[in-house]
């Protein structure tokens, strides 16, 4: 019952799910998951949804999967949707909320769309799984296969922070860190050419290499439709990379739309870095999806939302349009503002890729795009610690004292005289 067929979103022509179909056979363009909303919508319905237990498999009915055995379950999703009160005050809004992502088994929201490409690739009986990533997607990736006792393989950049490295080989990873070699993305290049010579199974993050991963993402807008009573917000800000978060995002949205559990789908709004931003720049000036050239010699702070390439740009431009949202790039010093204004009025540690969306509205409050009376959700994509020498950079350090009051006292007047 749960789904039944892949569809290429380029040419059409729809196939049966099969092990090792990842992509079109036909045109190598990327599938799309269709399921069956009218049999679906027998089963799933607001009164069912509260009975059940908050998390990414409480969609069940709603993921590419064909049998519960199959999953690979960390406690991932059923992340808290928090009132901002201190940041709305401050920004002058009045509904302010933050989709804590950071709270997921491994610090970002990769666990939920991992979740769900791990468990398919143990229901087409893998052994290894693959993915190329900056590295949040491979940490999920690489804590899911531990937890299935599979073997995962991951292609890095060289500049990956190395907290993100160290929860790598922590899981068990074969961590390999291709050189740039000056074109496109050396992570994606290896995958691409290596993962049905070995037989690994690639699970990117990127959904045009994957069809049921990205799915996982989904369950954060039905948490947020049901976290607010079922009245959506007018707008949802998503830090955006490939445009993986965003599709996925968006297909939530319209899916609840067409199963009548919301009237409405918030306008979506697309944040990337300014020293990164191809869907940006592509949504601005109207260029195809297909036709994107990748972002040349991208330089940023938010090394999560580094796509040279955006893989998913042909399901998050259309998106951002039906949805009439926007999409707009901002600096690397606004994004550090953003990590910790978040902090130190909000309580939440993010690294700078998952802080993004608070830069993002801020230019969006400012140039009136975003009203301060609008209902406004940022999701809040990534953890704090998983780039801790960033973090080190933007704070003052400890101060170092002899165990004597004195010293503290001293310490005290020339705080006091500061402030
Ligand atoms: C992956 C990632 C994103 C979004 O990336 P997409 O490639 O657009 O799906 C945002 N924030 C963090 C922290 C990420 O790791």
């Amino acid at each position: 019952m749960p789904f039944s067929e892949l569809k290429c979103l380029r040419c059409g022509r729809v196939h049966h799910p099969a092990k090792n179909l990842y992509v079109c056979t036909s045109c190598g363009g990327k599938l799309d998951v269709i399921y069956d909303y009218q049999a679906i919508s027998d089963v799933i319905n607001r009164g069912e949804l509260a009975k059940r237990k908050n998390g990414v498999w409480k969609y069940y009915e709603l993921l590419p999967l064909m049998s519960r055995k199959n999953i690979v379950s960390l406690g991932e999703g059923g992340t808290p949707l928090i009132p901002a009160r201190n940041l709305a005050k401050e920004l002058r809004m009045r509904h302010l909320l933050l989709k804590d992502e950071t709270r997921n088994p491994s610090a970002s929201f990769k666990d939920r769309p991992m979740s769900v490409g791990v468990s398919k690739a143990v229901e087409f009986g893998a052994r290894a799984v693959v993915c190329a990533s900056s590295g949040n997607a491979a940490i999920a990736l690489s804590a899911y296969a531990a937890k299935a006792g599979i073997k995962c393989h991951v292609f890095v950049p060289l500049g990956a922070p190395k907290s993100k490295v160290a929860q790598l080989l922590m899981h068990g990873a074969q961590v390999v860190q291709p050189k740039e070699s000056g074109v496109g993305d050396p992570t994606y290049k290896l995958m691409q050419e290596s993962w049905k010579k070995f037989g690994w199974h690639p699970i990117p993050s990127a959904g045009a290499f994957n069809p049921y991963q990205p799915e996982g993402s989904k369950t954060i807008s039905y948490e947020v439709c049901e976290q607010m009573g079922w009245q959506t917000p007018d707008w949802v800000i998503i830090p955006t990379g490939a445009g993986t978060l965003l599709s996925g995002n968006a297909k939530g949205y319209f899916e609840f739309e067409q199963m009548g559990l919301i009237n409405e789908v918030p306008r979506l709004v697309a944040i990337q870095a300014e020293g990164c931003a191809p869907i940006v720049r592509a949504f601005k000036e109207g260029t195809s999806p297909y036709e994107i050239p990748p972002w040349p010699s991208p330089r940023t702070v938010a090394g999560g939302l580094v796509d040279p390439y955006p893989w998913d740009a042909d399901t998050a431009i259309p998106a951002i349009k039906r949805s009439n949202g926007t999409a707009e790039a901002v600096s690397d010093a606004e994004i550090l503002a953003a990590v910790k204004l978040l902090a130190r009025r909000e309580g939440i540690f993010a690294e700078p890729s998952g802080a993004a969306g608070l830069a993002g509205l801020m230019r969006l409050l400012d140039e009136g795009v975003v009203s301060r009376s609008d209902v406004v959700v940022i999701e809040i994509t990534g953890g704090g610690l998983k780039d801790v020498a960033t973090a080190m950079k933007m704070v003052e350090k400890p101060v170092t004292i002899e165990p004597r009051l004195e010293q503290l006292k001293k310490l005290f007047v020339a705080d006091l005289k500061q402030h």
